[in-house]
């Protein structure tokens, strides 16, 4: 028979796939002998038979449950439902992987208007009993039986108006008394049944209740962002109450072993005197540091502390606890690794390395590269002054600026217009959650560093100011106030979530630099790789920040965008709208000494390493006026000059737009097209190059130029256009007397290419997979369109897991890939290959060209980090999978 239930001291922490994480490491610390309060728990292979069977729970499972029940019963001397001396239980959901306040907690569960009384005597405090069992009214009542807390809440603020309290704390037993009965009246009348008096009933209820809330809209949405698969399950916990709000030796709170927002490793936390579970996240009232713990409950803090070194010591890592003081007593009721900002996992990895906790190679598992983009974003220009509207608590770091809303909703719609939006709210709850993903960043004013909201905007790496208690906001006139200041609905903001400062209007920003630990980390991954990485930089200043960053060349400098600039982009449109051939030359005499100028910069900038100069590649029209602009303009001077020489060039430009008009430019006269009936433009930018790495060479500087020719599909293109620069460098070497250290290769970007890289390879020394290009041609998917059109609706029905164009499609462009390497190593053993593609910057991607085989991948300046961390887990984790298989 298959074991479905599990008490405490029957699991362990590798049991997460059955237990849940909190499961699993509630039974782990069981094991080791924290205090943890006693349970059960029920797999998530009971979950997924409760599905199979149509929502009901098994009657195995039942059978099982009851099992452990009584064995609980028994640890405890306490019975569920007895009237003399109850048993209170919560239940709480565990999946998998940790979704923070995706499934609703019961607790103290077992009340009824019998044993209420009973805990009453016992306890000798009936205002702690009727507390108790009205939170469990309505914690039930809201999770299990689908009554909106909103009645609950309604009653008890008119209830706190009439008699004039402006806490909870100032109620007595009586009113507590006076709140259960008429909570049994809201549950009465939405829900037509009287509260569950059976504590068995009750216990079944939410058994079923969190089976169900796996598949609730939010848990939904968390685990689409977050690419959780949906077949996982999960479990539940059950397991015997401990009070933290039985008086003021009483509390609860939460605490990281270090801090989650900056790494310092000093313990982080927050804890509320007489209070019960919820209350410190939920963000109702604003806790206490951790630290002021140390005065209130001396011993308390000191079993507390020694408990959190034990469990990072256990875990290797830093650990999320939450705990709960019972009369003096501690007790410990979850530990799961702690989210992080890139900042504190960075800190953290590298200090663990210098404690001997963990080796390198851990440290740079711990760190994800796609948080890296965090530490990689502008922050607040400290040169500007910043004029202070308040400070709240700086709950995740980096700055941001973007217009004020008050709204999930609203964020969404706005950001989906394209607009920065910051969100301004009281306390952000799981129903949120689509806001904060399309805001900057998320601004409360109650709540604390653990709060919902903080802790969601650390996980996305958003900024995040909380527990803003001077911000006073009106939801419903859309707009806040702090002092005399209203900041309205659409006001621009700027805030900065590592001070915590919140100030108005916009402020300048500055670039990113690597920190000290973030250099040592890197310079172990630098290590640990096989695999090169290079920039893609078109212009001496980008290949600047490339190099600091760490790239070992250029893989990519798209010669085009050095057309582009204002003051050329007339010459070009001369060389386009040439009427003979020494009209042509002459305007292409004048790019050459330009572009000449920019390669030498780059080369400069690379000290050395190679450059990959990838040939004019787009349509010409891309460089000519828009079509639509010049039909306006002709027909207007049509009307009103028209005898002008204006009216005259307009007409001849919109002549020659409308011959370079394509049906299809994706697919039309580009890449090494142009270089086949327009030699000149290559011949001309070939000598460009030759002539800067002669310049370069003479001044003693080793150049390495690697000329790429875009878009080839047939060996011949290559064959053709090798020869020309060939010729052009060995003129350019005659002429100088110098000579220059090149290769020539290819571009692979089109599926014929990629097939008949055997050929190809003849003519190359270098493959680079032009990924962007490739994934639109294997596709058969113009990018603009399909991003714009329908590739959200394809990930959204799960037709594509992935947009192909962010994470590299391995299964059809991979393949590929992976083909062309193969083919072209067999006749060109010799053949470099690299990606220069925008997924040379993606994590899993970059995975995958290691184990295909590239020698480097390229990407933008900003990612050379990521790609030198993702590179370095890519070489690790292959090693290690080689291992595990002796
Ligand atoms: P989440 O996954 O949202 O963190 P938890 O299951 O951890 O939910 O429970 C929410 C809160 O209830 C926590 O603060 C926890 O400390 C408290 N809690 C859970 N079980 C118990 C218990 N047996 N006794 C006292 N407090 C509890
Ligand atoms: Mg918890
Ligand atoms: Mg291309």
């Amino acid at each position: 028979m298959q074991k479905y239930v599990y008490l405490f001291n029957e699991g362990n922490s590798g049991m997460r796939d059955v237990l849940g994480g909190k499961g699993a490491n509630l039974a782990e610390m069981t094991k080791i002998g924290l205090p943890v309060p006693f349970g059960f728990t029920i797999s998530t292979q009971a979950c997924n038979a409760y599905y199979q069977a149509g929502k009901k729970i098994p009657s195995e499972v039942e059978k099982q449950t009851l099992a452990s029940l009584a064995r609980l019963e028994e640890r405890m001397g306490k019975k569920l439902g007895d009237p003399k001396d109850p048993l209170l239980v919560s239940v709480r959901s565990g999946a998998v992987f940790s979704m923070p306040g995706m499934m609703d907690t019961i607790l103290n569960l077992g009340m009824n208007d019998e044993t209420v009384e009973a805990v009453a005597t016992l306890t000798n405090n009936p205002r702690f009993a009727y507390d108790s069992y009205r939170r469990f009214i309505q914690m039930f009542s809201d999770v299990v039986l689908q009554v909106d807390v909103f009645y609950f809440e309604q009653f008890l603020e008119e209830l706190r108006e009439e008699k004039g309290y402006a806490a909870d704390p100032e109620l007595t037993a009586e009113d507590w008394q006076q709140v259960v009965a008429a909570y049994k009246e809201i549950v009465r009348k939405h829900t037509k049944k009287e509260f569950p008096q059976n504590p068995k009933d009750q216990l079944f209820l939410a058994i079923n209740a969190v089976f169900d809330s796996w598949n609730n809209q939010r848990a939904i949405v968390y685990r689409r962002l977050n690419k959780i698969p949906d077949h996982l399950g999960t479990a539940v916990n059950v397991q015997s109450m401990v009070f933290g709000n039985m008086g003021n030796d009483c509390g609860t709170g939460v605490a990281f072993t270090r801090n989650p927002s900056t790494g310092e490793a000093v313990l982080y936390g927050e804890y509320l005197v007489n209070a019960q579970g919820e209350d410190v996240v939920a963000g109702i009232r604003t806790p206490q540091p951790i630290a002021t713990l140390e005065d209130e409950m001396p011993e308390v803090y000191r079993q507390f502390t020694e408990t959190c070194r034990q469990l990072e010591q256990h875990y290797n890592d830093m650990q999320d606890i939450e705990f709960t003081v019972e009369r003096g007593k501690l007790f410990i009721l979850q530990t799961r690794t702690g989210k992080r900002t890139a900042q504190a996992a960075i800190q953290i990895a590298v200090d663990m390395v210098e404690e001997g906790i963990i080796d390198k190679k851990t440290a740079l598992l711990r760190v994800d590269p796609d948080q890296l983009n965090q530490l990689l974003h502008r922050r607040i220009d400290e040169k500007h002054e910043r004029v202070l509207l308040t400070k709240g608590l700086p709950a995740s770091p980096g700055a941001a600026t973007g217009q004020v809303v008050f709204d999930a909703d609203e964020a969404e719609q706005l950001s989906n217009k394209g607009k920065k939006v910051i969100l301004v709210r009281p306390e952000t709850t799981p129903d949120d959650i689509h806001g904060i993903v399309a805001a900057q960043a998320v601004v409360t004013s109650r709540g604390g560093m653990t709060s919902h909201a903080a802790v969601v905007a650390r996980g996305m790496g958003k900024a995040c100011i909380c527990g803003c208690e001077a911000l006073k906001i009106d939801l419903h006139g859309k707009k806040f106030s702090v002092g005399d200041t209203v900041i309205h609905y659409g006001d621009v903001l700027t805030i900065d979530g590592s001070t915590g400062e919140i100030m108005s209007g916009e402020i300048p920003m500055i670039e990113p630099e690597l920190s000290d630990e973030f250099q040592l980390l890197l310079a172990w991954a630098d290590q640990e790789r096989k695999m090169g990485v290079r920039a893609n930089a078109d212009n001496p200043e980008d290949a600047r920040k490339a190099f600091e960053f760490g790239a070992e060349g250029v893989g990519l400098c798209r010669t085009e965008h050095m057309f582009m600039d204002s003051k050329r982009i007339p010459i070009v449109q001369k060389m386009i709208l040439a009427e003979d051939s020494e009209e042509r030359m002459a305007a292409l005499d004048q790019l050459l000494p330009m572009q000449q100028g920019d390669f030498e910069g780059i080369f400069e900038a690379m000290k050395g390493h190679p450059v990959t100069i990838r040939l004019l590649d787009p349509p010409l029209h891309e460089f000519l006026p828009d079509k639509e602009e010049l039909i306006i303009d002709v027909t207007r001077l049509q009307l009103t000059e028209p005898d002008s020489p204006e009216l005259h060039k307009k007409e001849q430009l919109l002549r020659k737009v409308r011959q370079l008009d394509e049906f299809n430019p994706m697919l039309g006269h580009r890449g090494c097209r142009l270089g086949m009936i327009h030699p000149e433009i290559y011949e001309m930018q070939a000598k460009a190059i030759f002539y800067a790495a002669a310049k370069m060479a003479e001044k003693g500087m080793n150049v390495n130029p690697e000329i790429m020719i875009p878009l080839v599909g047939h060996v011949n293109e290559l064959k053709k256009m090798r020869q020309l620069v060939t010729v052009c460098g060995k003129r350019v070497q005659d002429e100088t007397g110098i000579e220059i250290n090149y290769t020539i290769g290819t571009m692979i970007e089109v599926p014929r290419a990629a097939l008949t890289a055997d050929q190809i390879a003849e003519e190359a020394d270098f493959f680079s997979f032009g990924t962007n290009d490739l994934t639109q041609t294997t596709f058969g998917y113009s990018r603009d369109d399909a991003e714009g059109k329908f590739l959200q609706a394809y990930i959204e029905q799960k037709v594509l897991q992935e947009n192909p164009f962010a994470v590299l499609d391995q299964e059809g462009v991979g393949k590929l890939v992976e083909t062309g390497v193969q083919l072209g190593r067999k006749t060109n053993p010799q053949l470099k290959a690299g990606i220069c593609g925008e997924h040379g910057g993606e994590k899993n991607s970059i995975e995958f060209c290691y184990k295909t085989g590239l020698d480097y991948v390229s990407c933008s300046p900003y990612r050379v980090p990521l790609a030198r961390l993702a590179a370095a887990q890519a070489t690790i984790k292959q090693n290690k999978a080689v291992y595990s298989t002796f």
